[in-house]
């Protein structure tokens, strides 16, 4: 299967998925206050997790296989891991 989006891209939008879901729990509790759990709050995380699982899944080296750091900075040439080049073009 080709993947239409470069581990590094994937990375990228694996963190976005966190933050969107994280913004939408916040604005959950802004909106229903910080006591009580309601249930956008609950699609929040659901959002977080699986933002978290798409880029446990994606964001990996396809020299190594190993799971790309979420929390590198920039844009790194070569994996962190393994030193392999990270190709732009698949
Ligand atoms: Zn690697």
């Amino acid at each position: 299967m080709k993947n239409f989006l470069n581990p590094n891209q994937c990375r990228y939008l694996a963190s976005l998925i966190c933050v969107l879901g994280a913004i939408f729990a916040f604005i959950s509790k802004i909106k229903f206050g910080m006591n009580s759990i309601h249930p956008t709050f609950i699609i929040g995380i659901l959002i977080i997790i699986a933002g978290f699982v798409f880029g446990f899944i994606k964001a990996r080296c396809p020299h190594c296989n190993c799971l790309l750091s979420f929390s590198t900075k920039g844009d790194p040439k070569h994996y962190p891991n393994c030193g392999g080049k990270l190709e732009d073009d698949d």
